[in-house]
């Protein structure tokens, strides 16, 4: 019978989730979706050193806006619980205590001083079977002695023996298979006393082994650990069902020099982080992309993406798209170079595809931002003006910038226009073209536009010149939308204001 299909997405609440573990965690989502299985959300907090609060609700509020369901965990619940690690100490000291008995493991005393005495004096000094007969523990030490250290309080921490000579196999299905000597391990830490806690490598592996888990699709920076973890399920005699391994390829920066980091974010001026982050301690603000306006569609199909390829150049996918699509075959080994410009285009197209009414009603926060009252303007003149520069914008708020004189004239000019566009002659023509509109009945834009193109032609006006000056009055510089169709919706009566006003406030530049 196949393998139900069950993995994990499991961060470290030490800060705000990396827009890499974002992709993992998507990575993740579409496999289990595809194949009918479940998403787990483990919280590995057993680094009590770099637990940083507020970290794990940063999570979930993350993968909620990202539309990425969990379906077991420390919120969700589930048969495997409990979901966070520092509520699992029993289960990871009886885990240890397998390995004690089964002499796969040993305790060693050595203190922190004691092991860099040990580097200094012997360099790339390694824990290891060439060295773990010198030091002080339980394989070199009789065993009441250990007994006597440990009831007298002495801390001391559980390390994994390996044995040298062994090639490591590991298996992945990105990378496909690539064995290293087991000489090269040390004798990793898998528990230390002082806290009562396993390390990463225990704790994740025996979690992945309780929980089921089919498939552990992680950042390609967890590879070197793979062929400890392979070792681990070994000694655990769980071989036979250790999940497979998906090693996902690094972000790298925008010119593909090297990982991403937060730095390249601040340099660059794009956020590395979902949602923006607050640290609790610096009081630092580190923006996201949900408050920089991305749409959260949008960066899922962005990140989906970077690392991954339909097959074809298909660009925009909805998540079910991506449900359906999503395969391993079609991730690469390679490094994904972090094209943010690209992740702006996303965004764009998503807004694109929105209805106008859908933006408008995002618009209205912007609008009171800018001390504009929607409730000024019926929906559908909001929706309309909206329609009419949406073409325009990357983000909800370029509609400010876009679409502001719809709202409220213009009080500057913008003054290379008016260089260009107000000659002598335009302070009494844009009179006589305002006297003309008011002459006219209440106007729409079909019925305007062939009234002041004739006017402009009878009287021998240049028409760009006329045209322009115009614009300059309306709008306040000489871009935007159809000049007939703005005309139409702020109407005659506030059309002939602004081109009165322009009149009194339009100082020619010399
Ligand atoms: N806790 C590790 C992390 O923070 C999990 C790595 C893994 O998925 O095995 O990413």
């Amino acid at each position: 019978m196949e393998r139900e299909v069950r993995v994990r997405f499991a961060p470290s609440p030490t800060g705000p989730l990396h827009i890499g573990g974002v992709r993992t965690a998507l990575y993740n989502y579409l496999f289990a979706r595809q194949h009918g299985g479940k998403m787990i959300l483990r919280i590995e907090d057993t680094d009590s050193q770099r637990f940083v609060p507020g970290a794990e609700d940063y999570i979930n509020e993350s993968l909620a806006w990202l539309g990425i369901k969990i379906d077991e965990g420390v919120r969700e619940g589930g048969p495997y619980g409990p979901y966070k690690q520092s509520e699992r100490r029993d289960i990871y000291r009886d885990h240890v205590k397998m390995l004690l008995d089964a002499g796969k493991a040993y305790i060693a005393f050595d203190t922190p001083a004691e092991l860099d005495a040990c580097r200094a004096a012997t360099p790339n000094f390694q824990y290891d079977a060439s060295t773990r007969m010198q030091m002080r523990n339980s394989l070199t030490m009789p065993a009441d002695e250990v007994k006597s250290l440990i009831d007298a309080g002495n801390q001391y921490v559980v390390r994994f023996r390996i044995e040298p000579g062994r090639d490591v196999a590991v298996h992945d299905l990105i990378r496909g298979t690539v064995t290293i000597k087991s000489d090269i391990l040390d004798d990793k830490v898998l528990y230390k006393s002082a806290d009562d806690l396993p390390t990463y490598h225990l704790a994740n592996i025996v979690d992945d082994h309780l929980m089921r888990v089919s498939h552990v699709i992680r950042g390609e920076e967890w590879l070197p650990s793979a062929p400890l973890h392979v070792l681990l399920y070994e000694a655990f005699g769980w071989a036979d069902t250790a999940p497979e391994f998906v090693h996902l390829p690094l972000l790298l920066k925008p010119d593909g020099k090297g990982k991403l980091s937060k730095r390249d974010g601040d340099r660059l001026g794009f956020p590395v982080f979902p949602l923006e982050w607050h640290d609790p301690k610096s009081g630092d603000i580190s923006s996201g992309y949900r408050e920089s306006g991305y749409l959260p569609q949008a960066v899922v199909n962005f990140l989906a993406l970077l690392g991954w390829n339909p097959g074809d150049d298909t660009e925009v996918m909805s998540m079910d798209e991506l449900i359906r699509k999503f395969s391993l075959d079609h991730c690469s080994k390679s490094g994904a170079k972090f094209a943010f410009e690209k992740g702006k285009w996303f965004n764009h197209t998503y807004l694109q595809a929105m209805p106008d009414a859908d933006l408008a009603e995002m618009f209205k926060t912007v609008l009171i931002a800018h001390g504009v009252e929607p409730a000024d303007f019926s929906d559908q003149y909001i929706t309309r003006a909206v329609g009419m520069v949406k073409g325009r914008i990357n983000f909800v708020s370029d509609l400010w910038d876009n679409a502001r004189f719809f709202f409220t004239a213009p009080t500057e000019y913008e003054p290379k226009a008016v260089k260009k566009r107000w000659s002598a002659e335009m302070p009494s023509i844009m009179t006589a073209l305002a006297d003309m509109l008011a002459s006219e009945p209440d106007f729409t834009g079909t019925e305007l536009e062939p009234k002041v193109l004739a006017w402009i032609e009878q009287n021998g006006y240049h028409l760009g010149n006329v045209m322009n000056a115009f614009r300059l009055t309306v709008v306040g510089e000489c871009k935007g939308p159809h000049m007939f169709d703005i005309t139409d919706l702020i109407g005659r009566d506030e059309t002939i204001a602004r081109l009165r006003a322009g009149v009194e406030r339009i100082r020619p530049v010399e």
